[in-house]
């Protein structure tokens, strides 16, 4: 029987990170894949093919710009989606293959199959061939991800009533994608669509977009995504979806009992996702489930079964990649002896809508629910020469201080390039900086990153330059 140190269950961004570091750390390691492509829903029906979407309708909205430009297009500019969509496969591919390269240098051996525990120290494989083989786990790290969740009365067809997985692959532009959630996929998501020509509606339970983040962030979102035609339902909870032939039919009622009706040709469901432990027959080993679906962990990601760990979106907190990443380098380092630690607060959340939305630490809901004094600080894009070059003129940073110490307690930003410029308020967050302290570190000009300074200076002492 093959016999191993560490035993990954699952190859997304949070189980092949684990398992690099621990064959790093000198572990004997294997992961196990149920799908034949390794990177998990984050690299195969995630973070990348979305973003490839994103960057390939990006440049084609920009082409209604050209002419300020100074850029004159003859002939008809037209959308080829099944070129487009190749191309999205053909970067996933790439980057699968990466992650091969990657487990082939370290050394981790690969198990195509599904992983389901017989007891605390062995895993079966159930091969597509029908063949199972059993393998001996000194520890084994769970890191099984989530799949996209539905609400009971919708029946998820995947041609016409659609996840995030459909929607990523479909064959034609909609031309009315009725988008049930307000949340990061769905407006990504919309964004592509409307882009390519689509009408696009939004029907959220909340009464914002990106209900999760400051709504400072949401309503300035709300207003671009509105002005470039994607419509709103905001304060409206789903009570039916149904299809006829083509026509999907999207009934939601608001708190006054009033009811409206969309139809589209698509309604794409983004409601959430579950953590997904289906077949890993987790009680074998003395797992803990909890009732919401999640592995039941400690501090440590250490299950009730003291040699097993879970990681990522099957446990508690931000379903995103990075704090699958941060989880399984943890895990990795405890079973190797060294005290990693992870602060939730500083994981950053993005949006990759253009113009982009960032954020890390508190929001001032947070602040306010828990009574800390705090101070605000922002700037707007539009006044940042950089921004008037690149014509990006939505969108701000704003920066909340500890009204007495000046510690900067939370960063949210809209605009171009702030997924990258995010990074900037972790490092100063990880390093308690103040206010002051960003204020007086030199920004080079002209940059986006001007705008992150000069909020620094408006939370500091009111005293941003220009505005
Ligand atoms: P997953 O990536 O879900 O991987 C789990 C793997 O385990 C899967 O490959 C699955 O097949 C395998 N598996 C499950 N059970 C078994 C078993 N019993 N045996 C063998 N294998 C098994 N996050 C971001 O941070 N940034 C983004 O831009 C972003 N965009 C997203 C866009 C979309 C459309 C979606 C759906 C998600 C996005 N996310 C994004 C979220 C991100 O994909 C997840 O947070 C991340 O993939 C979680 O990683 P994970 O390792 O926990 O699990």
């Amino acid at each position: 029987m093959n016999s191993f140190d560490v035993v990954v269950i699952g190859s997304g961004p949070g189980g092949y990170v684990s398992a690099i570091r621990c064959a790093q750390l000198g572990f004997k390691t294997a992961i196990i894949e149920k799908y034949s492509t390794l990177g998990g829903t984050c690299l195969n029906v995630g973070c990348i093919p979305s973003k490839a979407l994103l960057a390939s309708s990006h440049h084609y909205a920009e082409i209604a710009h050209f002419a300020d430009h100074g850029i004159e297009v003859s002939g008809e500019v037209k959308v080829n989606l099944e070129k487009m969509i190749a191309r999205k496969k053909a970067v996933v591919d790439q980057t699968s293959g990466g992650i091969n390269y990657l487990m082939d240098k370290n050394k981790i051996t690969v198990f195509e199959g599904l992983g389901s525990f017989v007891d605390a120290t062995h895993v079966a494989v159930a091969k597509a061939d029908g063949t199972s083989e059993t393998i001996e786990a000194k520890h084994t790290i769970i890191a099984t991800g989530s799949k996209p969740s539905s609400l009971p009365f919708i029946s998820i067809d995947k041609e016409r009533v659609i996840t995030s997985t459909e929607a990523l692959s479909l064959k034609e532009v909609p031309k009315h994608l009725v988008i049930i959630g307000g949340g990061v996929i769905g407006i990504e998501l919309g964004q592509v669509y409307l882009r390519l020509g689509a009408q696009v509606s939004v029907v959220e339970f909340m009464d914002r977009i990106i209900p999760g983040m400051d709504a400072s962030l949401s309503k300035e979102l709300t207003k671009v995504l509105k002005k470039q035609g994607m419509k709103f339902y905001t304060s409206h909870k789903v009570q039916s979806v149904e299809r006829a032939g083509d026509v999907v039919t999207v009934k939601a009622e608001n708190a006054k009992g009033e009811v409206i009706t969309l139809e589209g040709d698509y309604s794409l469901v983004s409601v959430g996702r579950r953590p997904y432990t289906d077949g890993l027959n987790a009680e074998a080993a003395g797992v803990k489930i909890s009732e919401r679906g999640q592995v039941e962990v400690n501090d440590h990601l250490q299950t009730s079964a003291s040699n097993i760990y879970a990681i990522g979106d099957v446990v508690r907190g931000a379903m995103l990649a990075h704090k699958a990443e941060e989880e399984g380098t943890m895990v990795a380092e405890i079973l190797a002896g060294q005290k990693p630690h992870i602060d939730y607060n500083l994981i950053p959340g993005v949006v990759y809508t253009w113009p982009e939305v960032a954020a890390v630490g508190q929001t001032e809901e947070q602040l306010k629910a828990a009574g800390v004094a705090y101070k605000s600080g922002s700037f707007p894009f539009k006044a940042l020469g950089r921004a008037r070059a690149s014509a990006d003129l939505d969108g701000f940073v704003k920066i909340l201080a500890d009204a007495k110490t000046d510690e900067v307690l939370g960063i949210h930003m809209i605009g171009a390039r702030t997924a990258d410029l995010i990074a900037e308020a972790v490092v100063a967050m990880e390093y308690k900086a103040s206010a002051e302290d960003i204020s007086r570190m030199s920004h080079a000009h002209p940059t986006f990153a001007e705008a992150v300074k000069e909020a620094a200076l408006a939370a500091t002492d009111n005293r941003a330059i220009h505005v």
